[in-house]
């Protein structure tokens, strides 16, 4: 639940930067993360209960999944053009298997905040605001 007196929502971009520095989108606070994975219910600053509804952070995989591939994607075609035409196929897999198994769990917090973010901002649920 919110607190008894939330603070006003950010703008988008306000949001967005708090999120990429791992700090709720709504206040800024820190804390929220006990661990790399694991992420307290509410945001211990403005109490803002982030997992709203079941299935929530289907949005936060989505997010999660859309850098891994982009970070793979980057990999691919940067190593493959400077690489041309001797391209490493071996050890560009390797390496593209590797960054597809890290890049999740390094993305993880961010992906979960950005899609705090982008979910408040964008939603007409009427929970937006509180
Ligand atoms: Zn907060």
């Amino acid at each position: 639940m919110a607190g008894d007196n939330p603070p006003p929502e950010p703008s988008l971009p306000l949001a967005l930067a708090r999120a990429a520095r791992r700090r709720c989108p709504r206040c800024g606070g820190g804390g929220l993360f006990r661990r790399w994975i694991e992420m307290a219910d509410d945001c211990p600053t403005c109490k803002l209960h982030f997992e709203r509804v079941a299935g929530y952070w289907l949005g936060a995989i989505a997010v999660n999944f859309t850098a891994t591939a982009a970070a793979f994607l980057v990999l691919l075609v940067g190593w493959t053009v400077l690489a041309w035409p001797d391209v490493p196929w071996t050890w560009l897999l390797v390496v593209g298997v590797a960054v597809t198994i890290a890049a999740p769990i390094a993305f993880h917090p961010y992906s979960r905040l950005l899609w705090v973010a982008l979910e408040r901002r964008f939603s007409a649920h009427p929970h937006r605001g509180a």
